[in-house]
């Protein structure tokens, strides 16, 4: 029945036409609304669709029947389609575009990143996803307010799209943080693209009555070189994105070595603290052996963190988390304490090794470093000459100014320093001479390669030549084999250390050791 003239519009009729007419004769010629009427008056509900001139509808239909329950009659209700199309799409909208700024959200640019890596295969042509995240926002949303940060969020947005290409794909992943996919474009490309995004966003903002300044970090990755398909891209796109945060290096390419800062293991950060703080780590020792006499010069302290789900975790892993994440000191103090118990305890069996411990770059620069040296050193009544520590030489040159500070400490307390991985910093041995050092580590690098590499033998020979020179003990590090032994020895090596003599081992393994070399 009635109302206005749209309603009737969807009907097909015009407005006057169907008073006083029964719906049999004014649909006459419409045989599929005459099928659905009549399955209707035999007393079944319908559902139907239906075109009308260029209207679709979808119409249902309801037996109107007498007190008595006899059908006296049916009754049509019709809705526009059109008007649930628009809906639908509104409502694919709001599930495939971020409604902040527009663009499309997560969602839709992985289906969009899809597509491009199989077409990118097809074609045999590179594609590059960077992803981008803001630096400040935080700072933003909480000085200037929720609203100003959305603006900002907005005014991002546009830059990105005033600044790319059209048949470029920008993304909304939520938060601050923004993605892009450059079709046809390789890693080089995308860097350049990085570097033009960030001087666009290095202006000021006008947001609110604001002006204010931001600054991005962004991860590049590119098809094929740094991933095969669209995951393992967005992946290694968000490990070079916080890889370039954490150097404020502005933009980085996806490289393996960056892997230490993805998500996951950042997220072994408490639970590395929380192993620090519950003894939940343990320590290797590996010999350091006189060339002389046989019998160690002091047995290298090297940590290890035996995980509930992933195993024993090498410190190569977990060292860097630390260093970035203030958690060096309590780990380089139980390392120290478990050392010196060990030390002691071996002492107590009638083998008195020297134990050495690595120290790290915040050690150094720890004011109170050397007095909590001296403090562990009485508490397990260890005498500080059993004690060495290895610093690696690139830390020392990074400071040496304050360096010598704590060293000279540590050296007057009477522990021995040794210089770690030698020969891959910037320093001269002669300007080391400056430092209150004992004993120089040839780095595993040189050694392991000194066989094949005239370079690295002459590396080697002068590092032991000048060494001696000023008085320190030259001690050769990864020594795999027995002809780089018996090289090192000609050449007046002091001390061996390498999986050839003893790999790294539990304190206990080393007992058996230290009894065969008594
Ligand atoms: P590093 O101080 O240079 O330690 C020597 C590393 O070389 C050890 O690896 C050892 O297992 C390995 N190695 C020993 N002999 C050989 C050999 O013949 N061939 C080869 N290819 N490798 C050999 P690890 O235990 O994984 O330690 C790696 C690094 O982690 C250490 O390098 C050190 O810089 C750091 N680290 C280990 N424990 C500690 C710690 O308690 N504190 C700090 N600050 N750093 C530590
Ligand atoms: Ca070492
Ligand atoms: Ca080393």
């Amino acid at each position: 029945g009635g109302g206005g003239g749209g309603r009737l519009a969807v009907l097909g009729l015009k407005p006057g036409e169907a008073v006083g007419r029964s719906a049999r004769e004014l649909y006459r010629d419409h045989p599929q609304i005459l099928a659905d009427l009549e399955r209707t008056l035999a007393g079944e509900d319908v559902t139907d669709t239906l075109a009308l001139g260029d209207l679709a509808c979808e119409v249902h239909y309801t037996p109107l029947r007498d007190k008595d329950g006899q059908v006296i009659g049916a009754v049509g209700v019709a809705a526009d389609v059109a008007e649930r199309r628009r809906t639908e799409r509104d409502l694919e909208r709001l599930a495939r575009y971020d409604p902040l700024t527009g663009l499309p959200n997560r969602t839709l640019f992985r289906d969009r990143l899809d597509h491009a890596v199989l077409r990118s295969r097809r074609a045999a042509t590179p594609c590059a996803l960077l992803l981008l995240d803001l630096d400040r926002f935080k700072e933003v949303n909480n000085t200037f307010g929720h609203r100003a940060g959305d603006e900002l969020l907005r005014r991002v947005g546009q830059t990105l799209c005033e600044v790319l290409r059209k048949s470029d794909i920008i993304a909304r992943f939520g938060g601050d943080e923004f993605a892009i996919l450059l079709h046809g474009a390789d890693a080089a490309s995308a860097t350049r693209l990085a570097r033009r995004l960030r001087k666009a966003l290095e202006r000021p903002f006008a947001v609110e009555e604001h002006a204010v300044d931001i600054a991005a970090s962004m991860g590049v990755a590119a098809y094929p070189e740094h991933g095969e398909d669209s995951e393992i891209l967005l992946r290694h796109a968000e490990i070079a994105m916080y890889a370039a945060k954490s150097a404020h290096a502005g933009h980085a390419v996806y490289a393996p070595s960056q892997d230490e800062y993805s998500p996951d293991r950042l997220s072994l950060v408490p639970q590395l603290r929380e192993a620090i703080r519950t003894d939940g780590l343990l320590l290797h020792y590996q010999p350091v052996v006189r060339i002389a006499e046989g019998k160690p010069l002091a047995l290298e302290a090297l940590v290890r963190w035996p995980h509930p789900e992933q195993g024993l975790i090498a410190p190569a892993r977990f060292i860097p988390l630390a260093e970035r994440t203030g958690l060096m000191k309590p780990l380089t103090d139980w390392v120290l304490a478990a050392a010196l118990r060990q030390c002691a305890a071996w002492r107590d069996a009638g083998y008195a090794p020297a134990v050495s411990v690595n120290i790290s770059m915040r050690n150094l620069l720890d004011p109170e470093f050397a007095g909590s040296v001296a403090g562990v050193l009485h508490v397990h009544g260890v005498e500080a000459s059993q004690l060495r520590l290895e610093i690696t030489e690139s830390v020392i040159m990074a400071d040496p100014e304050r360096a010598i500070g704590t060293l000279a400490r540590l050296h007057k307390l009477g522990a021995r320093i040794d210089i770690d991985d030698f020969g891959t910093g910037y320093s001269s041995l002669a300007y080391l001479h400056r430092f209150p050092v004992d004993a120089v580590k040839i780095d595993r690098s040189f050694v392991s390669t000194m066989r094949s590499d005239e370079g690295s033998a002459t590396i080697v020979r002068s590092i032991i030549g000048l060494g001696h020179d000023l008085g320190l003990e030259v001690i050769a590090e990864g020594v795999e084999d027995r002809d780089t032994a018996e090289r090192l020895a000609e050449l007046g090596c002091d001390a061996l250390q390498g999986y050839y003599l003893m790999k790294p081992a539990p304190a206990a393994e080393l007992a058996r050791w230290l009894e065969t070399v008594r």
